[in-house]
């Protein structure tokens, strides 16, 4: 976790922006050669800050480059121009690169005042001795029994393990002196008595000599242990999940030794470990089953082990279960045997190389479809009432495989991949090598699922797929780095959807998923890419939007800037190089460096996206024929940014009104000529790089007056950026919101998703907010204005069956605000398709996109929410399921929200894993915000028990139950609450995410509703 108080901002005298001038048009340009720019400028802050430079360039001639084809396509003047504009700034801090990998603003580096540095080297004295005082006074000093004993030194550096003897080891990271190299383990769960049985032998070998093993282990009641085939006492310290041996004789370096534990553990009751799960099948009897999720750090939970990403190591499972179940682990089963008393032992092969965290086992009662796809054996497993919903999956994984095989020119590596659908199953779906678990809902595709639905099931498998190479074959080092795992599943999800199903429109998704990471990481309490992680807590909280979606975005920008063709390249060479082996982002820059020589290097160009926090806010300034272009970390709440000194390396790109719409015109044409004027210039062609533009008044006016004459003028993405970015620059108040209407005026003409849909929700997110704040006059003006703009086209969508996702998409979003806002042509067409899919006894079909709003409407009436509760206990359709339980969910009937909210918790009639489901919902409308909000004050324990500390889970319910405040006596609140949590969750990110959102929406609400009263 950043905490913010290592910045240390008091220290950093803020800076200016840093500007950079370039003059595009200029008569006479000077020719920088970048080549020969001095690449260690003294790091003198004082001349990085207060002395712009002008970086003059030239820009005619590019045509004239031998570029080959394919360089040409990629290497466009634009982006080099980009590199350029960087390139002043660039060099300036390139000696201070190293400085990044640390944080540290340029700025540290100078020569403080003799003043300064003798209080600072005072105030570091008094902490030193401050730090030695608590470090040496015992802990029982001040207690009420005072000491004991006398302590010796020994014991005041080790903790005391369960048992009172002295625990060896004082980190929560292993020691590194011994290494796993195989894990033999036999696991036997019993469903009855909801517990299990398990051995494991762990042979390692001594990479230095040492006289301890310190391991992981949790919550299990250990019953013997070996070590050499000898008796070995197991010391456990708790609060840090280790166990340890000590022995009397040192370890040998380069011999190998055999650990053996007997242990017995409950199965666990959260969603991690080796978990029970359930289900009510279709003849209303509960089934159960035991299924694992150990990412990140609850492998621990199932057997003792080195339960770090970078301690690869092979296995051979074993699991004994009873005549009714199957079990499934990573790899094939090489044999049955019966044990006698209805009991069979399956033995697996032994595993590749590989974390701890990617080990899984199933003990089900499925059933399966199965395919050979290049000589792997795949297989879709449901339960079996939904074994008829797997062939969707079966046929999807089969032709991403062979895509997957023939891009990262490495083929799959085992001989069987199974996916499995799990019922009660809280991720998404999680990447164990070769058995792949998914929720129902994101693996199953039946008569009621339309093609979003498939888009969904297709995202998920292209994700989990894409970690075989990203992360099980090539992994991060440790969890700081977890980006080089997620970002990449989810950038090469896009990519490779994009290249195997054209059809399913996923352009558009990444486009909002980028927009989505930008509204996170434009908050101050984000966090860089790469971040220090150390306990469990800071662990769980890496899997968030930066993390997935921001290090997609970046690697999308990457590749639009390497070109296609030497990105994969890169990527291959990446994969093949550390193969099998453990990584930093270093390693990728490396690799990616090797395929191509750019004047500016990768990972001096990539560490400012990954090592610092945030994105850059370019500014365009045009006077007569120059183009001035700044940049400076884009912070929604400027007041309390911790640093205006950031700097990034920008592949900028652009277009103008001379040539736009193909994307050839990304490169040479506007700059061919030095005396071409254009009217309008449009930065980040086609949102490929993360970073934001503000054009200046002159400029959003022009590029407006373009729009408006003619939409097709910049391509749809094009479009939808400068409506994110104008709402962006708002909420900053770095724009006016009048300026923001004024661009919405051409969405008349607008027919896209892309643009349409990202207007709708920015709008939606502002009619949240006063909806909230019961400005009943406003939120009505704020309803007549969203009809103003998209009443045409809420009401000219069809509601028949439609083909087209990205049709899907827009009618979907259209309607289902005009229904929420209650506009009688919807309500009414909602209402008659309920009715006829009820009175045909649901043999009457509704539009799988339209389904959630259709029942929306219909959950308003007492009988239509009977109706939906019923649907909901007996579908096993888990798209249908999900959508009737969002709709059940959207009641404006308090006591319904507060019994349903309840529900999701016990997990009795709505299983857990929905809760955040169920809270997000409820919290889009007025009637159970506040119920929401007490629901989670009131449950926190409960909600920590089911969800972990920092877990994407709790995130998101932090999120909806907060985000939408806007008074003081609201963000009073929130902190006090959170404040009284202490180590209960106090100081998880989300939290501070939590306050500063809600700062930003009252300073929004303090500028602006003068403005909304006056335009709306
Ligand atoms: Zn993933």
């Amino acid at each position: 976790t950043e905490h913010f108080t290592s910045n240390h901002p008091e220290r950093r005298a803020p800076l200016p922006r840093n500007m950079i001038e370039n003059s595009m048009f200029e008569e006479e340009p000077d020719v920088v050669d970048l080549a020969k720019e001095s690449p260690s400028y003294p790091i003198d802050s004082d001349d990085v800050v207060y002395e712009p430079r002008s970086s003059r360039l030239l820009v005619r001639g590019l045509g004239e480059n031998d570029l080959d084809e394919e360089e040409e396509d990629y290497e466009s003047s634009a982006r080099l121009l980009g590199m350029s504009f960087m390139n002043r700034s660039s060099s300036q801090r390139s000696a201070a690169a190293s400085s990044y990998t640390r944080q540290q603003p340029s700025n540290s580096c100078s020569v403080p005042s003799a003043k300064k540095m003798v209080v600072g080297i005072l105030v570091l004295v008094i902490i030193a001795f401050v730090a030695m005082f608590i470090y040496f006074v015992p802990r029982c000093t001040f207690s009420k029994d005072g000491c004991q004993k006398t302590n010796s030194s020994i014991e005041q550096l080790y903790p005391k393990a369960s048992n009172g003897e002295l625990f060896p080891w004082t980190g929560l990271r292993l020691p590194a002196s011994v290494h796993p190299v195989h894990y033999e383990i036999s696991l036997q769960p019993n469903l009855t008595a909801m517990t299990f049985q398990g051995s494991v032998a762990i042979s390692m070998v001594v990479l230095q000599e040492t006289n301890k093993i310190v391991l992981h282990s949790y919550d299990m009641k250990i019953i013997n242990s070996t070590f050499q085939d000898e008796k070995v006492n197991i010391l456990e310290y708790k609060p840090w999940q280790q166990i340890a041996i000590k022995v009397s004789k040192e370890l040998k370096k380069g011999e190998i030794y055999v650990l053996k534990i007997h242990y017995s553990a409950n199965l666990s009751n959260s969603y991690d470990g080796l978990y029970n799960s359930s289900y009510i099948d279709t003849n209303g009897k509960r089934r159960v089953l035991a299924a694992t999720q150990f990412e990140p750090l609850a492998a621990r939970k199932a057997f003792p082990c080195f339960d770090e990403p970078a301690f690869k190591a092979s296995f051979v499972i074993k699991i004994t279960r009873e005549a009714e179940y199957i079990s499934l682990s990573n790899m094939p089963k090489v044999k049955t045997t019966p044990l006698g008393d209805g009991l069979f032992e399956d033995e697996f092969e032994k595993s590749v190389n590989m974390s701890t965290y990617l080990v899984a086992f199933v003990v089900a009662n499925l059933s399966s479809v199965s395919k050979n796809v290049s000589n792997t054996l795949v297989s879709v497993y449901a339960v079996p009432d939904k074994k008829d919903q797997t062939h969707y999956a079966l046929e999807t994984v089969a032709k991403l495989l062979e895509f997957y095989n023939r891009f990262f020119e490495i083929t799959y590596p085992l001989s069987k991949l199974d996916l499995v659908g799990i019922p009660d199953f809280l991720a998404g779906a999680m990447e164990n090598w070769g058995l792949i678990t998914f929720r129902e809902t994101t693996l199953l595709i039946g008569d009621h699922s339309s093609p979003i639905d498939k888009q969904l099931v297709t995202s998920v498998i292209a994700h989990e797929l894409a970690h075989q190479w990203f992360g099980n074959l090539v992994t991060m080092r440790w969890w700081n780095d977890l980006w080089l795992n997620e970002g990449f599943a989810t950038y090469m999800q896009y990519m490779s959807i994009e290249e195997v199903f054209p059809e399913l429109d996923i352009d558009n998704e990444f486009l909002s998923v980028r927009f989505k990471a930008l509204a996170k990481d434009a908050l101050n309490s984000s966090h860089p890419l790469s971040t220090k992680v150390y306990t469990p807590e800071e662990v769980a909280e890496m899997f968030d939007s930066v993390s997935y979606e921001k290090g997609a975005s970046i690697l999308l920008m990457l590749k639009a800037t390497l070109s296609k063709v030497a990105f994969r390249k890169g990527v291959i060479e990446y994969l093949k190089r550390y193969r099998g082996l453990n990584t930093q982002s270093e390693d990728l820059w490396m690799s990616l460096s090797q395929v191509r020589s750019l004047a500016v290097r990768k990972s001096e160009m990539m560490n400012t996206w990954t090592v610092q926090k945030g994105f850059p806010l370019v500014t365009v300034n045009r006077t007569g024929i120059q183009v001035n272009l700044m940049q400076e970390h884009f912070v929604l709440n400027a007041d309390n940014a911790t640093d205006h000194s950031n700097l990034w390396h920008i592949p900028l790109t652009y277009v103008s009104d001379i040539c736009n719409n193909s994307s050839s015109c990304k490169q040479v044409f506007l700059f061919k000529d030095k005396t071409e004027k254009v009217k309008w210039l449009k930065f980040n062609y086609r949102s490929d790089g993360f970073y934001i533009v503000d054009y200046g008044e002159q400029g959003w006016r022009a590029l407006i007056i373009a729009l408006k004459e003619n939409v097709n003028v910049l391509p749809h993405e094009d479009r939808a950026a400068l409506i994110n970015n104008i709402f962006a620059l708002s909420r900053s108040d770095r724009v006016s919101f009048r300026q923001v209407l004024n661009l919405l005026v051409y969405l008349k003409n607008e027919t896209e998703t892309a643009p349409l849909t990202e207007a709708l929700t920015q709008l939606n997110h502002i009619f949240m907010l006063l909806d909230k704040r019961s400005d009943l006059l406003l939120v009505s003006r704020m309803t007549t204005y969203i009809f103003t703009v998209f009443g045409d086209l809420m009401d000219s969508q069809s509601w028949e069956e439609e083909s087209s996702v990205s049709k899907q998409a827009l009618r979907s979003a259209l309607l289902e605000t005009a229904c929420h806002l209650g506009r009688p042509n919807c309500t009414n067409q909602a209402n008659r398709l309920f009715v006829q899919w009820r009175t045909s006894n649901k043999t009457e079909h509704i539009p799988g996109d339209l389904l959630k709003t259709v029942l929306s409407v219909a959950a308003q009436t007492e009988k239509g929410w009977q109706v939906l509760l019923d649907t909901y206990k007996h579908s096993i359709y888990d798209s249908e399921k999900r959508k009737t339980l969002q709709a059940l969910a959207s009641t404006q009937d308090v006591r319904k929200i507060v019994w349903i909210l309840k529900a999701a918790l016990d997990g009795s009639e709505i299983q857990t894993p929905e809760l955040p489901l169920v809270i997000s919902t409820v919290c889009r409308h007025s009637a159970g915000y506040l119920h929401a909000w007490d629901f989670v004050k009131e449950n926190w324990d409960k909600l920590t028990q089911k969800f972990s500390i920092g877990s994407f889970p709790l995130q998101s319910i932090i999120m909806s139950t907060t985000s939408q405040f806007s008074t003081k006596t609201h963000l009073d609140e929130v902190e006090r609450f959170f404040g009284s949590l202490k180590e209960r969750g106090s100081k998880m990110r989300s939290v501070q995410e939590a306050i500063e959102t809600i700062k930003l929406n009252i300073q929004w609400m303090d500028r602006n509703l003068v403005t909304l009263w006056k335009w709306l």
